[in-house]
């Protein structure tokens, strides 16, 4: 048997959304651009899948542009704001995605001003620090860039208000809500919110397609050269199937959406519980009973020889978690986010992240398993 506690890396395709895809890999060959009945079809699916993505966060379509994940998302959104909106600063923080991070390097070099606002040890975002960076330089134009949800400890950001003080100062605002897109009602609709990124894989639908909406009123310039797809913005034939997978993802996380919450909340809830009646010389990190993402909990043992291997320890086990971020595994490198928060700070630090597919009975199971390797019960 095998429990899977790393949702926030990746989720397990829907079954429902498997089943929307089959037809685009085997009856519907065409080419979205050619102009015969096969074409016209993979074009029906695609301008279909966009009105329902469109729909299900409050955009209009033609807001809604395809990417293959949240990375190239994340890219298309600072790139483009520095390239075709002037933008000469932004303003982020340290604990973002490394696609976020690495992009603000590379603009850097092009000599594009990155400022850090400040935080606090529960990764949560300084707003007032955020509103004294805008108040003090008026006149260079800003794109604020902070994601929704941190990936690794959970913390949530207040975006309605992030966005309000970036109206105020006339700055863009771009926000990562790759970890929060069909799990928190997202409504641009009278959020001023510029650009948003979303991956189909962190909502059970197929890896390597993603969207960004970016707001009408930015006039941006293709991100990648080539035909006129993505009406223009982004060349290269479309990926019809992950479209078509990512918007039923999409659609059933959103109709979903309580139903799941509820019940991933209350497994959350039933391992806290359990892990501190059960454990001495646990620590939560982020904001974890708080505003934090209801699927993650991040949670750090003491660095002892039976935590040394945890999380290899529970792979054996039968259990897959995460010790920070899946995105940089291969790379030892540790986490950069826990890092930021606590330099001091050296505990063995592990990310259960749930889905609707996860049982109380898991949990029992992990419990039983922590207790065993960590002799800590
Ligand atoms: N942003 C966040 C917060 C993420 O968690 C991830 C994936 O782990 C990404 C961006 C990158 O998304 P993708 O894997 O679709 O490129």
């Amino acid at each position: 048997m095998r429990i899977y506690f790393d949702n926030a890396a990746t989720t397990p395709i829907g079954e429902k959304v498997l089943e929307a895809m089959m037809p685009y890999f085997i009856r519907f060959h065409g080419n979205p651009s050619s102009i015969h009945a096969e074409g016209r079809a993979a074009r029906a699916a695609i301008e279909n899948a966009r009105k329902q993505v469109a729909h299900c966060i409050g955009a209009s379509i033609g807001e809604i542009f395809f990417t293959s994940g949240g990375t190239e998302s994340n890219n298309m959104a600072l790139k483009c704001a520095v390239r075709d909106l002037g933008v000469a600063r932004i303003i982020s923080s340290p604990l973002e995605h490394h696609c976020v991070l690495h992009s603000m390097a590379a603009l850097r070099l092009q000599d594009i001003d990155i400022q850090y606002v400040k935080f606090d040890k529960k990764g949560q975002i300084d707003l007032q620090h955020l509103e004294q960076l805008l108040a003090k330089t008026t006149d260079v134009k800003t794109l604020v860039t902070l994601m929704h949800a941190n990936n690794e400890v959970g913390t949530i950001l207040n975006l309605q208000k992030t966005a309000e003080i970036c109206q105020k100062f006339g700055a863009f605002l771009h926000s990562d809500t790759v970890q929060t897109i069909g799990q928190y009602p997202i409504n641009v609709t009278g959020l001023n919110i510029d650009f948003l990124s979303g991956s189909a894989h962190k909502f059970h639908g197929p890896k390597g397609v993603g969207f960004i909406y970016i707001n009408s009123k930015n006039r941006v310039q293709p991100f990648m050269d080539g035909g006129s797809q993505e009406r223009n913005m982004r060349g290269g034939t479309e990926n019809i199937y992950g479209i078509v997978g990512l918007a039923t993802a999409l659609l059933s996380a959103c109709d979903q959406m309580e139903n799941r919450r509820q019940h991933v909340e209350s497994l959350r809830n039933y391992c806290i519980l359990n892990l501190k009646n059960q454990f001495s010389d646990i620590l939560f990190n982020g904001d974890f009973d708080g505003d934090s993402l209801y699927k993650l909990l991040s949670v750090s043992f003491p660095n002892t020889p039976k935590t040394e291997l945890l999380l290899l320890h529970l792979d054996i086990e039968g259990i897959s978690a995460s010790g920070g971020s899946a995105c940089s595994s291969g790379v030892d490198a540790g986490s950069h986010v826990l890092a930021a928060l606590d330099p001091t700070d050296l505990r063995r630090t592990i990310r259960f992240s749930f889905s609707h597919k996860n049982t109380l009975k898991e949990i029992d199971f992990l419990i039983e398993k922590l207790k065993m390797i960590t002799g800590l019960a």
